[in-house]
């Protein structure tokens, strides 16, 4: 038995509202302090970072995990994890045909930096990022899976941006097994006193979603692995 000390969901100053302290080696360099094993880069509608940083983790023993936050149709945040880089940037480039043509003003939202492994500007995203696309729910559930990831809706504890806050309840029929809490959750007291918003039994994480280098988790929050630890494994886990 492995166990996994994890951080699923970070993002990198390529989201408008990431801190642009954010780049690929200090968030490596963050996780391995806090004694992370596992990290997952999820930049909203985009895996434009998730190279760099994979790169940047190649040479540390922190594992990598491709990663997106996606924004559906109904405005919930779905946590998208990947099986490899290729996989993540052509499911990237699906969703980015999928978001609404509109240019990122940086002086309002904020910039959306694309780094190298070496944590230097290799550009910015031209299109707003934080905005809905236009899937919706089950279309992307079944969209991250048919690319060999796993949909885990987003911080279900939060009022905005939720699956609960926004349709109310998670449907029974939707094609997932975990929903991601928010860093300071108590997910079994939250699901007992929501029973009526759980139509199926669900198992569950619980990530930072840091957006400064001080939010990254510690070593808080685990998975337990039989076999290999990798990407692909860690997915199959989680897709069951
Ligand atoms: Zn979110
Ligand atoms: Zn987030």
């Amino acid at each position: 038995m492995n166990r996994v000390f994890y951080d699923f969901h970070i993002h990198t100053a390529l989201s408008p509202c990431g801190d642009e302290d954010m780049t690929p080696n200090n968030i490596v360099n963050m996780a391995l302090l806090n004694g992370l094993d596992a990290i997952a880069i999820t930049d909203h509608n985009t895996c434009g970072n998730v190279r760099a940083v994979a790169e940047a983790a190649a040479e540390t023993g922190l594992m990598f995990v491709p990663g997106m936050e996606l924004e559906t149709s109904e405005e919930v945040h779905v946590i998208c994890l990947l099986p490899d880089l290729d996989t993540a940037e052509r499911f990237s480039a699906h969703v980015d045909n999928c978001l609404p043509n509109i240019k990122n003003k940086p002086e309002i939202f904020g910039r959306q930096i694309l780094f190298n492994s070496r944590d230097e500007e290799a550009g910015e995203h031209g299109k707003l990022l934080i905005t809905a696309t236009s899937i919706d729910l089950y279309t992307l559930v079944k969209l991250a899976r048919d690319y060999g990831g796993v949909p885990i809706p987003a911080h279900v504890d939060r009022s905005s941006y939720s699956i609960i806050s926004n349709l109310g309840f998670v449907p029974w029929d939707l094609d997932i097994q975990r929903v991601e809490f928010s860093k300071y959750a108590e997910p079994e007291k939250y699901m007992a006193d929501h029973a009526g918003a759980f139509q199926k039994k669900l198992k569950y994480l619980r990530s930072s979603d840091a957006h400064y280098l001080k939010d990254i988790a510690e070593r808080e929050n685990f998975l337990d692995l039989e076999g290999p630890v990798n990407a692909r494994s860690i997915i199959m886990m989680l897709r069951e």
